[in-house]
């Protein structure tokens, strides 16, 4: 029952709650039981007064038989005295009409036995005493005054009298108290029904008014909730702007109307500059802080009509209906980097957030509300790329690049069951022998119809869409089984395996190595995974790279010197190679800064007992600067390009040769 209302709840109907219904069953069960009492009361009250009528009527009808017997005893003694005949008047009026009125007496009481005797009696009494008032009047009229006045004196009529009197009296009397006693009850009843009846009307008026003001309540608060769910579902909860569920609805709709008017519309896509270190430094509660400030301001440096919305987590979006070119999202875009100018405080520390903007133009970059975004997304990475805090707009050859990299996007899979990914190798030799010691995997994707693809050109794809996770492992298989064969051909090297950032922190890692080295036969020395800095940031990398080089599997620092590795990490990691960022050969042999630069590192470096590669080496005076400033390995195109695997095992088997 309770599970069904609540269903019905869910659905928006205008269910009340359990407390409310008991408590509404109850007024009503009042108001009805009110009802009833005060119907019962009221018989009551009515029968009462119906007693106190008859009461009152048997005492004046009692009266009235008194009356008319006094009445005509006087008429009797005036005409006795005065001879005169008006006096007889009520004689004549009252002889018959007396039994009369007693038989009506004898209606009113209540029919008992003794009632019938009493009436009987009196009827009896009456009758004689007419009769005594007959002869008397008879009397007078045929023998005169004194012999009437014996008659009279007999005192027989007198007795007769006065037990009709007492008779009577006794009844009046009777009745009288009922009535007295009845009048009181009836009032009595008659206040109490007065009361009933408006406890009655005021239990009714507030069960009506709470059940209106329940239904009222409850429509309110059902309004209310639905108002709330529909606002959370289409509203970011943080910064209250409307989240991109919503951006999208707009964006579809809107664009439906700049198509139908043949109009130019523009989406801009924001992301913040300089957010993450404020989260990772100050807490999230601070960048949650930031977050609703910046909302606020590009909230104030819209305009409106401009459709601000947050679409993830320091992203925001906005959708300029109408535009008449670039000019009008240019001056937004500029209005919001200002506003992003100023400090924000959060949580007692100021900050310094930017944004990057990219713009894309509808219909010119994307007639769809996904492929303007996705445009416009490019375009903020190209903002980003060339220093971020500014603005750039989408162009054709960004549209290509999507295009492309949604392609690539598409086929990854069905690549790797088609074995289109292939290795090209490239050796790594002596520096000081300038014999091959290793060489080093490069992948390359020998695609259908695009031909060639350098890492570059899907590497990155295949990164951030996870599914080098899949990729990775059989990789490293394909590797080491092309190392197994070159063995089998008497061609024993090193293989340096290239690692993508997000491997060095999988825990699946040390099983796909050790897989590697027992199926290849390489010995565990003779693989050397080249990591980089950001692969060794990844959380648990630390960890699990330790245990790689606790088996006696090398680990070569790429791309040394580029970027911010600290030399702790380096011993603490048990790094036993390091290879010079390519940037530093590439200067060689002119910047003596460059000089300087390398022959520091590679003391630095040898002192910690690790070996030095100078990749990337290209002419004579390169390869004569880095040997000179001790370089372990060399590796470039001076000595041999990556080339595939065939090209690599000749270039090998010629080197043996000579
Ligand atoms: P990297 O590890 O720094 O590789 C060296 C890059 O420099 C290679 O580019 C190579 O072809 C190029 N190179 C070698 N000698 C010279 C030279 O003398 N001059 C110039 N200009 N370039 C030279 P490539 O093959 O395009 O690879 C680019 C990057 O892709 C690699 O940089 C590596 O980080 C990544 N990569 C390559 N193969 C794999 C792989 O199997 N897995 C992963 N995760 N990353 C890979
Ligand atoms: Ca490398």
């Amino acid at each position: 029952m309770m599970a069904a209302m609540a269903s019905l709840r869910r659905v928006g109907v205008l269910i009340p709650k359990a407390g409310t219904i008991v408590l509404g069953l109850l007024l009503i069960l009042l108001v009805v039981g009110l009802g009833f009492v005060a119907i019962w009361q009221d018989g009551r009250a009515l029968a009462a007064q119906q007693r106190l009528r008859r009461a009152s009527s048997i005492v004046q009808t009692a009266d009235s038989i008194l009356l008319g017997l006094e009445n005509i005893q006087t008429g009797q003694r005036g005409y006795l005295i005065t001879g005169q005949l008006n006096y007889l008047e009520p004689y004549h009026r009252g002889s018959v009409s007396i039994d009369q009125r007693i038989q009506r007496l004898g209606r009113l009481l209540p029919a008992t036995p003794s009632n019938t005797r009493l009436i009987t009696n009196m009827r009896t009494l009456a009758a004689e005493k007419i009769a005594e008032i007959d002869q008397t009047i008879r009397v007078r009229t045929n023998r005169g005054f004194t012999a009437a006045a014996n008659i009279v004196r007999t005192n027989v009529g007198e007795q007769l009298m006065n037990l009709l009197r007492a008779e009577l009296s006794g009844i009046r009397n009777q009745y009288n108290r009922t009535a007295i006693y009845e009048h009181v009850l009836a009032r009595r009843r008659t206040r109490m029904t007065k009361i009933i009846v408006s406890g009655f009307g005021v239990v009714l008026l507030v069960t009506l008014a709470g059940m209106y003001w329940r239904f009222v309540h409850d429509f309110r608060r059902n309004t209310e909730i639905t108002d709330r769910l529909t606002h959370n579902a289409n509203n970011d909860p943080l910064t209250d702007l409307p989240n991109r569920a919503m951006f999208m609805n707009w964006l579809t709709y809107g664009l439906a109307q700049a198509e139908r008017i043949n109009g130019k519309s523009a989406v801009l896509f924001l992301d913040l500059d300089g957010f993450k270190p404020v989260n990772d430094r100050l807490g999230h509660s601070a960048g949650d802080r930031v977050l609703c400030e910046v909302a606020q301001r590009f909230k104030h440096s819209s305009r409106t009509g401009d459709m601000i919305a947050r679409i993830g987590g320091d992203e925001f979006a906005v959708f300029i209906p109408t535009v008449s070119n670039e000019s009008d999202p240019a001056e937004l875009a500029h209005r919001l980097i200002e506003a992003m100018r100023q400090p924000i405080v959060a949580d007692g520390s100021v900050v310094y957030v930017g944004v990057s903007i990219g713009a894309a133009m509808y219909p010119r970059n994307g007639k769809t509300p996904e492929s303007l975004i996705a445009a416009a997304d490019q375009a903020m990475y190209r903002a980003k790329r060339e220093g971020g805090r500014k603005l750039a707009f989408h162009n054709s050859a960004l549209t290509d690049q999507i295009t492309r990299e949604t392609r690539l996007r598409g086929s990854l899979q069905k690549a790797m069951q088609a074995r289109e990914f292939v290795f090209h190798y490239q050796p790594m030799l002596d520096a000081q022998s300038l014999k091959p010691v290793a060489v080093e995997a490069l992948l390359r994707w020998r695609h259908p119809d695009l031909g060639l693809l350098v890492p570059a050109e899907f590497l990155p794809i295949a990164e951030r869409t996870g599914f080098m996770r899949k990729l990775g492992p059989v990789l490293m298989q394909n590797a080491g089984e092309q190392m197994a064969a070159w063995r089998r051909q008497g061609i024993r090297l090193r293989l340096a395996f290239n690692l993508s950032p997000f491997q060095c922190s999988d825990q699946n890692l040390i099983s796909v190595v050790e897989s590697v080295l027992i199926s290849s036969g390489l010995e565990p020395q003779n693989l050397d995974l080249e990591i980089t800095e950001s692969g060794l940031l990844q959380n648990d990398a630390q960890e699990i790279l330790r245990n790689i080089r606790q088996m006696g599997v090398g680990l070569t620092l790429d791309d040394f010197g580029g970027g911010k590795s600290g030399l702790a990490c380096l011993r603490r990691l048990m790094i036993n190679r390091v290879k010079i960022d390519r940037q530093f050969i590439g200067g060689l042999p002119k910047s003596q800064q460059d000089i300087d630069l390398l022959a520091g590192l590679t003391d630095l470096t040898h002192r910690l007992g690790i070996q030095v590669t100078a990749g990337g080496v290209e002419t004579r005076d390169q390869d004569v600067v880095v040997r000179r400033l001790g370089c372990d390995l060399v590796q470039g195109n001076l000595y041999a390009s990556p080339g595939s695997a065939d090209d690599c095992i000749n270039l090998l088997h010629r080197w043996k040769a000579a």
